[in-house]
């Protein structure tokens, strides 16, 4: 299912030791939120980099999708697409984040995939920790990662960002990306894929054009 609306993308930075680490950047004590203009996602595989950066990276994240009683429903994988150069410019000045973060298709994102499948629990009863994923960029594997080795588990997620800011229906939570970040290039073909245990729930390929 691909169809589902969405609306706001509220991303955490820093949710991983080791991406935290390669960033060279200190580990949060709360989760670190920042926003995605929701007309970033893209549900094309094939994916145009904007031309004025050249050091675009892939941050392959679990995705969540809020549903009306403002829990997460639905999860999928998303590249949290960043131009890194741009970001950096932007740190260094003390900027906001917004070119790096919210260019045109900066959101590719794969289907989505009904959380109810996998726990008769409440949605915040559920333990996200059988779920994992991984990244391959031209079969060579980049980035992967269990949502156990989450600083802030999506529960934690979930609360923090209702505690401060006005989360709505059909909005898209990324959960943050593990380490192996690096840049994209034209004519390199991603592959990423979402476990369940030891069960393959998800498969999403994109195209770098
Ligand atoms: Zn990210």
């Amino acid at each position: 299912m691909n169809t589902l609306l969405t609306k706001n993308i509220w991303a955490i930075g820093r949710n991983y030791i080791e991406h935290a680490k390669e960033m060279h950047a200190d580990l949060p004590s709360e989760p670190l939120v920042f926003l995605k203009a929701g007309s970033c996602l893209e549900i094309d595989s094939k994916i145009s980099l904007p031309k004025w950066s050249n050091d675009v990276q892939h941050e392959i994240e679990i995705a969540l999708w809020i549903d009306e009683s403002l829990n997460y429903s639905h999860i999928s994988l998303a590249l949290d697409l960043t131009a890194r150069d741009a970001q950096s410019k932007a740190k260094a000045k003390g900027l906001p984040w917004t070119l790096a973060k919210s260019f045109t298709a900066a959101c590719p994102l794969g289907p989505w995939v009904s959380l109810a499948e996998f726990s008769s629990l409440s949605p915040d009863a559920l333990s996200f920790d059988d779920f994992s994923f991984e990244l391959t960029i031209n079969q060579n594997g980049v980035q992967k990662a269990s949502a156990r080795d989450m600083i802030f588990s999506p529960q934690r997620l979930l609360e923090h960002i209702k505690a401060y800011f006005p989360l709505a229906p059909h909005d898209v939570i990324l959960t943050g990306t593990p380490s192996g970040v690096s840049t994209l290039h034209s004519g390199d073909q991603l592959d990423a894929t979402l476990w369940h245990e030891n069960r393959k729930i998800l498969s999403c390929h994109w195209d770098i054009v």
